[in-house]
């Protein structure tokens, strides 16, 4: 058998680094490569050697597959590790490993092809024996074919593209009148983005949960499974929280479910990590004869390391040894169920605007005390200073929790997001802490549905009135610290402050009795704090007798200038900064005379402009809209229009350039 030499790491991110701690663990010599945006990153210093592949978009990066087999070859490396994504399931960039002589910690590319096929996946499937969804995925292609074949499963059914991925040239069709143009669609959509028209044609589940068996087997024969996981938390098709084991599974489901998983491994002569992907139609429950084969990934998942924390094992080693030409590390009959385990994905997202991804720097990025939560870990390779790109997936970190049962579980969990603090980038943090908190998902009623049907709860994340005006009291507080003696010698019985929290403008009134005790006033409404103390992280504070303890975080927008603050409490992280027109407008003054940049995230919308325009100081070119308000982005100096960067609706990101002016030759 060919032995691992050194590894290179095809991916980035928190994957890259765990497979180079546990690369490092085995003694395997390690190999990292990375973009142009990643030079600073994580698993660039992990990694004994570090490549820079130029370029940002992973197509010249790390989906390079010449680039990478160069790498091997010149550095010596013998065998690669994709992670999950990017090449991990790319039949052709397995095939050029495998011609050139490599070892891929993986099956082999044939696998990878028919697996990635969903017709040929699901008539391979059938035949091993797995229950597939009723529907049709043969040769004919035949539209009114298709369409009486849709009529005779019974709609709705489900229109899915074979070479389709990541939920595109999927359509569902209601009934027979719209069934062609829906099947349109969906096959345009898929020679546009995967270069085949072919469809196939499933019974639509209305109400389903997703189930999922971890296998793995080795290259002498022997094929064993780690049991289910539950990943029906999804928004846009995309998990968000995992589980392992499945909840309210029993025992006979359980074991055919793993059962027959084996043996279709097996029939497909299998190799290395995989899951095979089951949805279960739930309308009356879930019944074993009700759950059917949807896909198998070819690769670790994101979410294995629920089943790592459930079985005891350390999946990335096993994938290693098994590249190795070792033996399975344990038998069926020695890997059992130990606990509950949950898994919460932190992304860069703005939950409020349709998960849009986000962009920015990482300002504040403070894990709880490991030795206060020793059920719980996180897999990350983001850290405080990094810029999360939009060139790469927005996920910054996995936080996993242990308990004996599903209740410890999600309370351990609870206990460590309450404590995480994040600044500088919108996440998806209170959307994971209210799904947590959720009376469904605490009972386990979960669905493939369930995020996008419970969103406008899981969305208001107002924060508490008294809250709001602890925000005011910090910035107030910040804003005054320099000026304590003007403060007491003149101060007004009055200070009225306005600011934007959650898109929402609040005006707050500040009496002052002494520099300790402030009384806050908006909507109505009246907070007295006592015995106010504040430095630059914490305010200390009693409010109606009970103590109030609240960290923040503050940072300087790169662009504008603007102070934001972030507040961190038990119940959600917000941000707040004054609304200042006044900033704003200064702000736009300072930036570069030749450009006009995006002050902040916004849609831009264009005021009568072209190449070639004469424009003078001060008028307005374009508005940005943003936090419900529109702001006019004005000329920085006479000139004409040299390039217009951006469309008119796009959405720009902050910093972003939109219009580059040249001098205006006749211009005095
Ligand atoms: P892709 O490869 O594009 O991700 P999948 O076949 O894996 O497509 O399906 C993605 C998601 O779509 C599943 O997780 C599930 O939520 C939903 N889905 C797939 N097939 C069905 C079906 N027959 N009925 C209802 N929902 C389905």
């Amino acid at each position: 058998m060919r032995k691992i030499k050194k590894l290179l790491v095809a991916n980035r991110g928190e994957i890259a680094c765990k497979i180079i701690k546990t690369a490092k663990k085995l003694n395997i010599p390690t190999l990292a490569i990375y973009s142009d945006e990643d030079i600073n990153s994580i698993h660039v210093s992990l990694a004994d050697e570090a490549i820079n592949i130029p370029g940002s978009n992973v197509s010249d990066t790390y989906m390079n597959s010449m680039a990478i087999i160069n790498i091997c070859k010149k550095y010596k490396a013998n065998a690669i590790h994709p992670g999950y994504g990017l090449l991990s399931e790319n039949a052709a960039f397995v095939e050029l490993v495998e011609k050139n002589n490599l070892i891929f910690v993986g099956p082999n590319s044939e696998i990878i092809r028919n697996m990635g096929q969903k017709d040929k996946a699901k008539s391979l499937m059938e035949n091993a024996g797995l229950p597939v969804v009723p529907g049709y995925h043969g040769a004919k292609q035949d539209k009114d074919f298709l369409k009486q074949t849709a009529s005779n499963i019974g709609y709705p059914v489900l229109i899915k593209a074979v070479a389709g991925g990541g939920g595109r040239g999927m359509r569902i069709a209601e009934d027979n009148k719209t069934f062609l143009s829906a099947l349109t669609e969906a096959s345009n959509e898929a020679k546009t983005n995967f270069q085949d028209k072919n469809c196939l044609i499933e019974k639509y589940i209305p109400l389903a949960r997703h189930i999922e068996i971890q296998i793995f087997a080795d290259k002498h024969g022997n094929v064993i499974h780690l049991f289910d996981r539950d990943c029906s938390l999804q928004r846009r098709q995309q998990k968000i929280i995992e589980e392992a084991p499945a909840p309210k599974i029993d025992d006979e489901i359980r074991s055919f479910l793993g059962d027959i998983s084996v043996k279709a491994a097996k029939a497909i002569q299998y190799e290395g990590a995989g899951t095979i992907e089951f949805i279960a139609d739930i309308k009356n429950g879930l019944d074993k004869n009700k759950i059917y084969f949807m896909e198998m990934n070819t690769r670790i998942q994101v979410e294995h390391p629920v089943t790592e924390a459930v079985t005891s094992t350390d999946l990335i080693t096993w994938q290693l040894q098994i590249a190795d030409g070792k033996k399975l590390p344990k038998l069926q009959d020695e890997v059992s169920l130990n606990g509950w385990s949950i898994e919460a994905r932190l992304y860069a997202e703005d939950v409020s605007k349709d998960f849009i991804p986000q962009t920015g720097f990482i300002n504040h990025f403070n894990l709880p005390n490991q030795l206060k939560h020793p059920n719980c870990f996180i897999e990350t390779g983001t850290k405080k200073g990094d810029y999360i790109t939009p060139y790469y997936d927005p996920m910054i970190a996995k936080i996993i929790s242990h308990g004996t049962n599903r209740n410890e579980s999600i309370r351990n969990l609870k206990r460590y997001l309450d404590e995480l603090e994040i600044a500088g980038i919108i996440t998806n943090l209170n959307l994971l802490k209210k799904l947590l908190n959720n009376k469904n998902f605490k009972e386990a009623n979960l669905d493939t549905k369930f995020v996008e049907n419970n969103i406008k709860k899981l969305t208001e994340d107002s924060p508490q009135t008294s809250h709001i005006a602890l925000a005011g009291l910090i910035i107030f507080k910040n804003l005054i610290k320099n000026e304590n003696n003007y403060w007491s010698m003149w101060r007004p019985s009055q200070y009225p402050i306005k600011l934007i929290i959650n898109n929402t403008i609040f005006s707050l009134n500040f009496i002052y009795s002494t520099l300790d005790n402030v009384e806050v006033h908006f909507n109505d409404l009246k907070f007295k704090f006592y015995s106010v103390k504040i430095d630059d992280s914490h305010i200390l504070t009693k409010l109606n007798g009970k103590d109030e303890k609240v960290t923040y975080n503050s940072f300087t927008e790169k662009n504008l200038g603007n102070q934001i603050f972030t507040i961190f409490t038990k119940e959600n992280t917000f941000e707040a900064q004054v609304f200042n027109s006044m900033i704003f407008e200064e702000n736009q003054k300072e930036v570069s005379q030749d450009n006009v940049l995006s002050p902040m995230h916004g849609v831009i919308k264009f005021k009568n402009i072209k190449k070639g325009l004469h424009v003078k100081k001060g008028e307005v070119l374009m508005l940005l809209e943003a936090m419900k308000m529109e702001y006019s982005l004005t000329c920085p100096r006479n000139g004409i229009i040299e390039e217009i960067h951006v469309k008119d609706g796009q959405q720009a990101g902050e910093g972003m350039e939109l219009l580059t002016l040249k001098k205006d030759l006749n211009d005095g």
